[in-house]
């Protein structure tokens, strides 16, 4: 209908004339309307086409004239209908191979086309380089197919390659749309793409895609096709080219590899050097959700979570730029729930013999598990109080703990490769970087002291780091594991420790005793010089266990089993035993004295122990016990009474003192012995005084007394006592029984008076008769006989003084000397005695000097008797002198007589004893001069008698001076 509208209003009777003319012109004409529909062609049009001009007419030009389609054809009458102007273009037809030459004029609804047939130019290269690249003879040899199109599809011109593949002619498809060609004729989809491709393209977008085409009958052909656009100078899109590249083969392999791919339970993907992805297989189409089309290109970049997108990108950048394997770990969005799980996304670039990059292979395996259980780690690792790390097998750093990142004020990039080694104390850096190289070559366990630097404070503190390699079951090395623990408190402790135990080395060199150490075991590690010196022993010889060997044998086994008992309780101990001097040989004892030293768990770290010398202590002791013994002997002897007073009271007292006394146990538990109860009345005064002295001297000397026993009796006794020096107010006192020789004191005293009143009566007799005689001998004239008889008397006399002195000796005992009481003049008396003295004694001369002028009341007999006995027994002991002295003086009160001699004098220790009954001083010259020491025994009772005194002054070998003292006047 079209067709018949459009010649009626072509074929007025008043063009009749123009219809003619047009006829008649010698080239092909063609009349277009501005949708290129032919409204008129001329019967030249019929020869150059082939086809009836009212075929042609209403139809569009493209379609009807194959033979005359060129792109530079189509460029001309583009260029005619925008500038309405004359133009005309020259170029060869696509179909025939002729040159054409064309005039196109533009008239009122569209242009006039006039084609004549020509000879080829001469420049032909010339002409096809002005027309630009738009010659199917460029691309005549290439492997690709190639069409121009017309923005709406129509196929201007194409290349044998697609003409070959669909065994076609041109003419059959020049002009006519692509889509309707051969190739995707079959194919509604592939049509559907195609024709969206090219709508794309006709807006100026360069359009990529693969599609699957049948050129005819049994081939199918994958083609990579590129549709795109060309513009002119004013951005008109004039034609789009289209290049399929022939991809079948790899496409079939692809498939294969696909199918393959599809069942492998990991996302795989391939992707182009520019970045496309052009496959993803159905596990990651099924993850994401999205279709194939939506997966390609880069579809893919919407599933990764937005805080991954910038670091994924530069990672794909970084490694397209540099052709290195790609991996990283990313989170992709589930198409269904939407969560996003974690991938570790790898590509490895494939390469061709060139080494060009042709594709990317990718795959995502999905970690979501191992990343969770990795986060928790993480977080129980943040948790914990060391300072944790990973590093991968080759040793670069990939990961710390938040307190590692704390205390280091470094981030985890930061900690990269090796910037860890920053928060390293510059002097510990080089020996920790050799130690992990180590390690990390060799993969045995690290283990270091070192400082790191706290980032913030700029401060040291010192670290225990230890870290093991992690390998999987096949012993591949998967990860370092290093922790680092803070140790500066204990490094501190130590370091005070090393000093403290510097102080304590001096102390334990310094002390007398022996100091040691041992370790937690009891090995000796340590000995102070003391025990080297005393021992002679070398290190070698002491440390370790070998110090027993020093042990006195005897002491070998309690020892070590005292010792290995107080290492299993860890309990101080002490032991007593001998060690052997290394230069004597002796074994001398010491008291050793050891404990543990415990951490503040309890561990014990050490054992400190010192070894004293007790030897002096223990040799004390022995003795101590010894006397103890000794005393206790003593205590329990039945010789000697001993007791225990405090006060009055006896509070102690052995079997001994209870037996002699007649108490029991039981009255001196009661407390019933008082000591001043039990003395005799007539010895208070002497206990007393013996008591006296005792607390004043803390002895006393042995004195007699007499006690009252239980039973009333007496018992006459020696006592002697020392007061007890710990305890001020009690004192021991030893009794011993001196009943036995009172009696036989008693009974010799008994003797010499019965002796000497026996001697006496005889003896009178005796002198008596010799006096006669003498007379009678004188009255007979024979004087001859006189001296022998002289001699007999002064014999008879010296017999009857010594009787005499025995008489009075017992008498004295006897307490029976009695005094007669008369007035005496001293000075009479003296001189008289000095008188007889000299002329019985005639070796000496007897000086008298001074007077007393005085008389006193006494026994002038006795008197008499004291001087005779001074003044004989001066010149008796003064042989090698000359003279013997007597002075006289006197006072107020008292009368003195000193009687000096200047011959052997007596020891100062004896002067005491002179006094005493029968004795006698001893001396080198003493037994030749005789004597019975009675003398100044009644000396001394007869001045006693008198109320006066006697002392003596004398020294050895100067002579000695007796001074007796009796006072004036006397109460009784
Ligand atoms: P004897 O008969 O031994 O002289 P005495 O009682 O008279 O006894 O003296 C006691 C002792 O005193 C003497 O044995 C003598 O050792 C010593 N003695 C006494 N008078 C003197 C003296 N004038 N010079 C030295 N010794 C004396």
């Amino acid at each position: 209908m079209l067709k018949t509208r459009q010649i009626k209003r072509l074929t007025p009777e008043s063009h009749e004339t123009l219809l003619t003319i047009l006829e008649a012109l010698p080239g092909a004409l063609f009349v277009l309307d501005d949708a290129s529909t032919i409204i008129y062609a001329n019967a030249s049009a019929q020869a150059l086409t082939g086809v009836a001009p009212e075929t042609l007419v209403g139809n569009s030009f493209w379609r009807c004239a194959p033979q005359l389609v060129s792109t530079a054809l189509y460029q001309a009458i583009q260029k005619t209908k925008q500038t309405r102007a004359l133009t005309e273009v020259q170029y060869v037809s696509p179909v025939t191979g002729s040159w054409l030459h064309v005039h196109l004029s533009p008239t009122a609804g569209g242009l006039t086309l006039q084609f004549h047939e020509m000879e080829a130019p001469a420049h032909r290269q010339e002409i096809v380089h002005q027309r630009g690249s738009l010659s199917m003879d460029v691309l005549k040899n290439m492997r690709a197919g190639i069409a121009f199109l017309t923005p709406d599809g129509i196929v201007l011109d194409l290349n044998e390659v697609l003409l070959d593949d669909a065994h076609i002619r041109r003419e059959e498809v020049v002009g006519n749309p692509l889509v309707e060609g051969p190739w995707c004729s079959s194919s509604p989809a592939s049509q559907a793409q195609l024709r969206a491709a090219i709508a794309r393209a006709s807006m100026g977008e360069t359009v990529r895609f693969e599609t699957l085409v049948h050129p005819r009958e049994g081939m199918e052909l994958s083609l990579d096709v590129a549709i795109t656009p060309h513009s002119d100078a004013e951005h008109h899109i004039e034609y789009l080219v289209l290049a399929g590249v022939d991809i079948t083969t790899r496409k079939r392999a692809e498939a294969e590899l696909h199918a393959l791919i599809d069942a492998i339970p990991q996302q795989v993907w391939t992707m182009r050097p520019d970045g496309y992805i052009d496959y993803s297989n159905q596990r990651w189409l099924d993850y994401t959700g999205l279709s194939t089309e939506q997966a390609q290109g880069d579809g893919w970049i919407q599933c990764l979570h937005p805080d991954d997108q910038q670091r994924i990108g530069d990672a794909w950048q970084m490694s397209r730029e540099t052709g290195t394997p790609f991996e990283t770990e990313q989170r992709l969005r589930h198409g269904t729930t939407g969560a996003y799980h974690w991938f570790l996304a790898r590509a490895m670039p494939m390469r061709d013999k060139t080494g060009q990059i042709i594709k990317w292979f990718g795959t995502c395996t999905d970690i979501h598990d191992k990343k969770q259980a990795e986060d928790e780690i993480r977080v129980l690792v943040d948790a914990i109080p060391h300072l944790v790390w990973i590093k991968r097998p080759d040793g670069s750093a990939e990961y710390a703990n938040q307190r590692w990142r704390d205390y280091t004020n470094m981030t985890a990039e930061q900690a990269q490769g090796d910037g860890w080694l920053h928060a390293i104390h510059p002097d510990d850096q080089q020996r920790v970087l050799e130690g992990w190289q180590r390690s990390v070559q060799t993969g045995m366990p690290y283990e270091a002291e070192l400082r790191m630097r706290h980032g913030t404070t700029g401060e040291y503190r010192w670290f225990l780091v230890r870290a093991m390699l992690h390998k999987d079951a096949q012993g591949t090395p998967l990860k370092w594991f290093g922790t680092c623990t803070d140790i500066d408190d204990r490094k501190r402790v130590e370091h005070q420790l090393k000093e403290s135990w510097e102080n304590w080395r001096v102390l334990a060199e310094t002390v007398p005793q022996f100091v040691w150490t041992t370790q937690p075991d009891g090995s000796v590690e340590y000995w102070s010089q003391r025990w080297y010196d005393y021992t002679g022993s070398s290190p070698e010889q002491a440390l370790g266990q070998r110090w027993n060997q020093f042990l006195h044998p005897d002491d070998d086994e309690s020892t070590l089993t005292i010792w290995r008992h107080a290492l299993e309780a860890g309990e101080s101990y002490e032991i007593e035993y001998r060690l052997k001097e290394g230069q004597t040989g002796e074994y001398r004892w010491f008291l050793t004295r050891g404990m543990p030293v415990r951490d503040e768990t309890g561990q014990i770290l050490k054992w400190f122990g010192t070894c004293t010398d007790i030897e002096d202590q223990k040799r004390i002791e022995t003795a101590l016990r010894q006397s103890q013994e000794r005393a206790s002997i003593l205590m329990n002897s039945n010789i000697i009474g001993i007791n225990v007073i405090e006060g009055e009271q006896i509070v102690d007292a052995n079997d001994a003192f209870l037996h002699m006394t007649g108490y029991t146990r039981e009255d001196l538990r009661a407390r019933h012995m008082n000591w001043l109860h039990m003395t005799a009345p007539e010895y208070l005064d002497r206990t007393c005084e013996a008591h006296q002295e005792l607390a004043a001297q803390q002895s006393l000397t042995p004195y007699e007394k007499e006690y009252v026993c239980k039973d009333g009796s007496r018992l006459p006794v020696l006592v002697g006592g020392v007061a007890l020096e710990h305890h001020p107010r009690q004192a021991i006192s030893y009794v011993l029984d001196n009943s036995a020789r009172k009696e036989l004191e008693q009974r010799k005293d008994a003797f010499i008076s019965m002796a000497s009143h026996e001697l006496r009566n005889p003896l009178a007799a005796l002198k008596l008769q010799a006096t006669l005689l003498h007379r009678q001998l004188a009255r007979q004239g024979l004087e001859a006989s006189a001296p022998a008889l002289s001699r007999m008397q002064t014999q008879i006399n010296t017999v009857t003084r010594l009787v005499e002195e025995l008489l009075d000796v017992s008498k004295i005992q006897a307490g029976r000397l009695e005094y007669i009481r008369e007035a005496v003049n001293l000075d009479a008396l003296l001189r008289e005695v000095a008188d007889t003295m000299q002329q019985i004694k005639t070796t000496h001369t007897v000086v008298v000097r001074g007077a007393t002028f005085c008389s006193l009341v006494g026994d002038k007999d006795r008197l008499g008797q004291v001087f005779t006995n001074l003044l004989s027994n001066a010149i008796k002991y003064s042989p090698d002198a000359r003279t013997v002295e007597m002075e006289l003086s006197a006072t107020e009160d008292a009368v003195t007589v000193r009687v000096r001699d200047h011959g052997l004098g007596i020891p100062q220790e004896q002067r005491d004893k002179i006094f005493e009954r029968f004795y006698r001083a001893v001396g080198p010259r003493q037994p030749t001069i005789p004597g019975l020491g009675m003398g100044l025994y009644i000396v001394a009772e007869i001045v006693k008698g008198h109320g006066g005194t006697i002392t003596v002054d004398s020294a050895a070998g100067k002579g000695s001076t007796f001074t007796v003292t009796l006072p004036k006047r006397r109460d009784t």
